[in-house]
């Protein structure tokens, strides 16, 4: 058996003030390895919010270079640049897509050379579109999509090995994407999908997720449970769920929160008491 891996959402919401929805950012806690999806404003105090050990992060991808994505990026190198007891040797591995080099040098020119010469190695990787990226500690592998949202946006879909074959787990993350059917097929069978629904329908925006196309993509992708992120004020958390059933998703779907943390295991997923998924499975 491959040993869960639990994914902790730390901002379901975007840029708007919001003292209950931060920024997109979600962390991935397996044995061996710590990845952040995205960094928007809030990640990193979130980490000290729910008690997540910030100092041990080995990954960190980021989806797109809007701030509600990578906001907090400067100031989490900042943090382990300066906030640990004698220094840190570990290796970070940072993920961006296209352009990630020229972003990083934005940033140290803005913020100071911790950004890139924080103190550690470093390792920085420009994914590719549609590609994939093996972790070469053989920790996780990374596939990614194109999103229809930025020119630069990516999809992204982590596959950890299990043991023996088919023993396997995977999650998938839109990042901000438009409606799009070939990602639902990309995100085929995962176990857990963390997916943006940012606005209501009826929209015109092809830019952004609504419950009509997260829908339709999760159909496609059949996860074993849904998790919609991402929403802008004109949402109602509580309503989601059903505005999905009302539009022919038939899986398993939950709202994230701040602070909800899911463990997935191999085909899998288990929602803590209290987040009832629907159709309630737990
Ligand atoms: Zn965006
Ligand atoms: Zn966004």
């Amino acid at each position: 058996m491959s040993v869960p891996v639990r994914v902790t959402i730390l901002g379901s919401g975007v840029l708007l003030p919001d003292d209950t929805r931060r920024s997109a950012a979600h962390l991935v806690e397996g044995a061996d390895f710590s990845l952040l999806m995205d960094c928007g404003s809030g990640a990193l105090h979130g980490m000290d919010r729910f008690q997540k050990p910030w100092r041990g992060l080995t990954h960190l991808a980021i989806t797109h270079f809007h701030t509600d994505h990578f906001g907090d990026l400067a100031p989490l190198l900042w943090a382990l640049h300066h906030g640990i007891p004698g220094g840190r040797d570990e290796p970070l591995v940072l993920l961006g897509p296209p352009g990630f080099n020229r972003i990083l040098g934005a940033l140290a020119a803005a913020h100071g050379d911790f950004v890139l010469a924080p103190g550690f190695p470093l390792e920085i990787v420009e994914l590719e579109r549609n590609g994939r990226w093996d972790d070469p500690r053989g920790r996780f592998a990374l596939r990614t999509h194109p999103a229809r949202h930025t020119p630069e946006a990516v999809a992204l879909r982590l596959e950890v090995e299990g043991v023996r074959p088919h023993d396997g787990l995977s999650i998938g993350y839109t990042g901000d994407t438009g409606p799009d059917l070939d990602l639902g097929a990309f995100f085929q069978g995962v176990g857990l999908l963390v997916a943006e629904c940012a606005v209501a329908d009826p929209t015109e925006l092809e830019i952004h997720l609504s419950p009509r196309s997260a829908a339709a993509l999760a159909q496609v992708a059949e996860p074993a449970l849904l998790v919609l992120t991402h929403l802008y004020p004109e949402l109602d958390p509580d309503r989601l769920p059903d505005l999905l059933a009302r539009e022919g998703y038939t899986g398993r779907v939950l709202t994230g929160r701040d602070g909800l943390t899911l463990t997935v295991g191999p085909g899998r997923v288990e929602v803590p008491p209290g987040d009832a998924s629907t159709p309630n499975q737990n």
